[in-house]
């Protein structure tokens, strides 16, 4: 059971102790009716700020002293994190913390997430602290192993095959004629000469 405060379009837990400051009150049973009414987050109950609360300083010190970015983002009920290499979300839902990778191609699509342009990372921390860490030697290893897409060769197969290659082939062509066509003219006048 969730609770609107209809004058913020904020919801909450029943737990959240913000419900207490609430003048007009609307209920949800699932998260889905509140998003659908475009309610946001509360940023003291939702339920991925919950494991900031409890960690709040070191989480703050970790941020600082890495320049993360670490916000949260009371669209989607996340905390958004990015570095200088790579965009984040950490999620929480059933008591249990995730953590979602920004797709680097398109076709890194997920069926399971919830969560658009993102993939679910598999990788399981019990902390916010944890995944902080993981993020920061994620980054360390792609900066020493670039991402090859892996439809690059796909790609250059379509790419010989298709109508643009063949065209220009029949231009190449073409124009190889032509410069045939032309030294034979000139051969035959010279032998006329
Ligand atoms: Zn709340």
């Amino acid at each position: 059971m969730y609770i609107g405060d209809i004058e913020k379009k904020i919801f909450h837990t029943s737990q959240c102790e913000k419900v207490k400051e609430i003048n007009h009150q609307t209920f949800f049973f699932i998260e889905a009716e509140a998003l659908k009414e475009h309610y946001h987050y509360c940023p003291y109950c939702a339920a991925v700020m919950a494991y900031y609360h409890q960690d709040r300083q070191n989480i703050d010190d970790f941020v600082n002293d890495y320049h993360l970015s670490f916000h949260f983002n009371n669209q989607d009920g996340t905390i958004d994190v990015m570095t200088r290499y790579s965009r984040w979300k950490l999620y929480a839902s059933d008591r249990k913390l995730s953590l979602y990778h920004h797709n680097e191609f398109a076709t890194d699509f997920d069926e399971a997430t919830k969560i658009k342009d993102y993939h679910r990372q598999h990788v399981h921390k019990e902390s916010i602290i944890d995944y902080l860490q993981y993020i920061i030697s994620h980054d360390a290893f792609r900066k020493n192993n670039p991402y090859e897409p892996p439809q690059t060769m796909k790609d250059r197969h379509l790419t010989k095959n298709s109508k643009k290659y063949r065209k220009e082939q029949r231009h190449i062509r073409k124009i190889k004629g032509k410069i045939t066509a032309r030294k034979v003219n000139e051969l035959l006048r010279d032998l006329h000469k």
